[in-house]
């Protein structure tokens, strides 16, 4: 671990020159850190890692940290230990969006100067009289608001259709101006939203696949949107299934899934792998953890997941998951 110095903003290229001895292929992972690691997001971590050293790309670890109010404390060590324990050893140091605002300031002024912003004060609750939910129905785009009261800032779409292949789940077509509306860049507390953080952060990174959740699948147009918009290069997408619980919800902090412990690790990676689609050899299942995750690069096939968007780990034996 920590193999790497900082990656800076293009760790492709040293002085405006490509280097060759670095990797085309550039992963990461990036957990929020709003509690423990669950077995949800390790099966995130472990494909999208699997998915890099199979490419003998880097695996980089970014701790989404900047929607402050979500944060708790101790999280972010707490997730790192159990990457660790699990054997996911990532590239480089890890990287905090706390330490880049002045970056993302400075990428927002550049959708500003292209006059594709504009401020939003529109309340949750004018926006519950407007039927289509999610859709914003444009009123401060049309009416910009008179009063000086904090705004959200919004980036404008338009009719043009975004397309991507994504490598498990196929083709999407989405019309960003009747599908997603005008969506915020930056909240109204300040923080920057979601949508426009991650893209700055993979380009910052020099991200070029991105291997997550299918709950992420519909939100990438808008992000491939925001790519088009800053020029910035596309990286390759791979929304791999998210694993449900017995009433079908996504386990999530939100959801109380378990946290995962080193307990029995060996058993969680096998079973982990069973529910990638992996076929691991019954032999794995008392192999160290090392030697587990050596097979599972050799053997990487992504593919046993094609068009899957949902997994329910009671199809398999119940993982020995501890509290
Ligand atoms: N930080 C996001 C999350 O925890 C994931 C970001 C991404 O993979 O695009 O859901
Ligand atoms: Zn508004």
């Amino acid at each position: 671990m920590h193999r790497l110095q900082n990656l800076g903003r293009n760790p492709r290229k040293t002085n405006g020159i490509s280097n060759p001895h670095t990797p085309l292929y550039i992963g990461r992972f990036a957990p929020s850190p709003t509690g423990p690691l669950h077995l949800g997001s390790l099966f995130t971590a472990l494909a999208s890692y699997l998915d890099a050293r199979a490419n003998r790309g880097q695996w980089l670890l970014r701790i989404d940290d900047l929607d402050t109010p979500r944060n708790r404390k101790g999280a972010a060590d707490s997730i790192l230990s159990t990457l660790e324990n699990f054997g996911l050893h990532w590239d480089g140091a890890v990287d905090f969006q706390n330490r880049h605002l002045e970056f993302y300031q400075h990428e927002l002024e550049k959708l500003r100067q292209k006059d594709a912003l504009y401020a939003c004060t529109c309340s949750r609750k004018t926006l519950s009289d407007y039927p289509q939910t999610g859709i914003y129905p444009g009123l401060c785009r049309t009416t910009p608001p008179s009063e000086q009261i904090p705004s959200a800032l919004r980036v404008k779409t338009g009719h043009t259709l975004i397309a991507f292949d994504d490598r498990l789940q196929g083709k999407l077509t989405r019309n960003l101006a009747t599908q997603d509306g005008d969506f915020i860049v930056k909240r109204k507390d300040g923080i920057f939203a979601y949508p426009f953080s991650v893209v700055v952060d993979d380009y910052r990174q020099g991200v070029t696949a991105i291997v997550r959740g299918f709950d992420l699948f519909y939100e990438t147009p808008k992000q491939i949107f925001l790519q088009h918009q800053l020029n910035y290069p596309q990286p390759s997408y791979l929304h791999i299934p998210v694993i449900v619980d017995t009433h079908g919800q996504k386990l999530s902090k939100q959801t109380f899934a378990k946290p995962v412990t080193a307990e029995n690790k060996r058993m969680v990676i096998f079973e982990l792998l069973h529910l990638l689609g992996q076929k691991p050899p019954e032999a794995l299942k008392t192999l160290p953890v090392s030697q587990q995750l050596e097979w599972a690069c050799t053997n990487w096939t992504p593919s046993a997941l094609t068009g899957q968007q949902q997994l329910s780990q009671y199809h398999h034996q119940e993982l020995p998951i501890t509290t």
